[in-house]
């Protein structure tokens, strides 16, 4: 029998022992964990597959997306890059083109990346060693514990924001578990549950206890099957952790852009390098510095494109999150002059909106394109 000790609330205490006790408990968790798993678990696509690129290709698109939206974008993926080899050596636009409407861009990129260094270091063939999965660029530790485990029942931990709440609550981690001492006590304690054999059902099992029942807000503790042996719930801590990190401060950013048309033609480039977005194309924009106008930034880049003696004039502000920075995206319309393509806009080309929608496209600019279909020039949009 798994439990708790019955705790004096209200009494000092030092939590190790009874942490500890968890630990050396952890083949009955884990048993109680896996039993509730094999009748609550959801049936999801990637659970389907040992493939190990097919599960990097899962785990990739769930970081900072929801299952739901990625099970439609996991099956198209791997239906137009079912190997490494075929998405290593797709042109860039087809893979951008296929992650379009998922966000966070630099991941498909990464995605890419990987299986370039894949095929060029492996041969195409996915290593079992955690060493030679975490070298593969952009493959950090939880992802390649998460590939191990799942596609060779590897005995490796997996510790995903899920699983770090279900963790930080089990053991009643009363600071906040996303710094560096937090991440390394929460993996620690992970470690300390995993089974010699069966990493794969295991992990599956504490991630999902943590998608289903362990709920940042209103966690269903009545229904948990770690419920007597949770420190957070015996000492009535749960909704107290996991404890938030001091947060970051929210940059704010001005941009404006431009909407140079021409008998139903506009201005569009490939995003610059080294820009959000980057991969994709867009109307052209820039940064606005302190202390500018935003009309003047659009006129300065807009320049000689711009018809002989019109005006800009504001067609929309879209307002939209970016990491951590807000932006204010101020867009100009005018008259172009189609012969024309100014020096800061590198690789323009004027396209119809038809084939400005097939393109690429991050959501503002998507926005942008819905707007000017509907051609109705809104003043403010966001
Ligand atoms: Fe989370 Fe409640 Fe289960 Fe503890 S008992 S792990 S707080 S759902």
């Amino acid at each position: 029998m798994v439990s708790a000790p019955t705790p004096d609330v209200n009494a000092p205490r030092d939590l190790n022992p009874m942490r500890e006790r968890i630990v050396s408990q952890a083949r009955a968790v884990r048993l109680r964990l896996v039993k509730w798993y094999k009748s609550a678990g959801r049936d999801l696509p990637w659970r389907h597959t040992r493939d190990p690129y097919a599960i990097l290709v899962s785990e990739v698109m769930l970081q900072q997306t929801q299952v739901a939206t990625v099970i439609p974008y996991f099956a198209r993926f791997l239906s137009r890059f079912p190997t490494a080899e075929a998405l290593a050596s797709a042109p860039e636009s087809d893979v951008m083109a296929l992650w379009s409407g998922l966000g966070y861009y630099r991941r498909a990129r990464m995605l890419q990346g990987a299986a370039q260094a894949l095929v060029r270091e492996h041969g195409g063939k996915f290593p079992r060693e955690m060493a030679a999965i975490r070298a593969l660029p952009g493959i950090g530790q939880y992802t390649a514990g998460a590939v191990a485990s799942f596609a060779y029942d590897a005995a490796e931990a997996v510790v995903d924001a899920n699983v770090a709440r279900v963790l930080a609550r089990v053991f009643c981690y009363d600071k906040p578990p996303d710094d560096s001492a937090g991440r390394a006590r929460i993996w620690e304690w992970a470690r300390g549950l995993l089974p010699p054999g069966g990493a794969r059902v295991h992990n599956n099992a504490l991630m999902e206890l943590g998608a289903l029942v362990c709920r940042p807000e209103v966690p269903r503790c009545a229904d948990c099957p770690l419920g007597n042996v949770c420190l957070a719930r015996s000492f009535g801590k749960v909704s107290e952790i996991p404890v938030p990190k001091k947060k970051q401060e929210r940059l704010v950013v001005s941009a404006a852009g431009i909407l140079l048309e021409y008998r139903g033609k506009y201005l569009v480039r490939p995003v610059p390098k080294g820009n959000w977005h980057d991969g994709m194309w867009e109307f052209p924009q820039e940064r606005v510095p302190d202390g500018i106008a935003p009309r003047e930034v659009a006129a300065s880049l807009a320049r000689e494109a711009l018809k002989h003696g019109e005006q800009l004039r504001l067609f929309a502000e879209l307002a939209y999150t970016v990491t951590r920075h807000r932006v204010t995206l101020s867009v100009f319309k005018g008259a172009g002059n189609p012969g024309r393509i100014p020096d800061g806009v590198v690789g323009g080309q004027w396209l119809t909106l038809e084939k400005i929608g097939a393109l690429p496209l991050g959501s503002p600019q998507k926005r942008i394109v819905n707007l000017l279909r509907r051609d109705s020039e809104l003043p403010f949009e966001s």
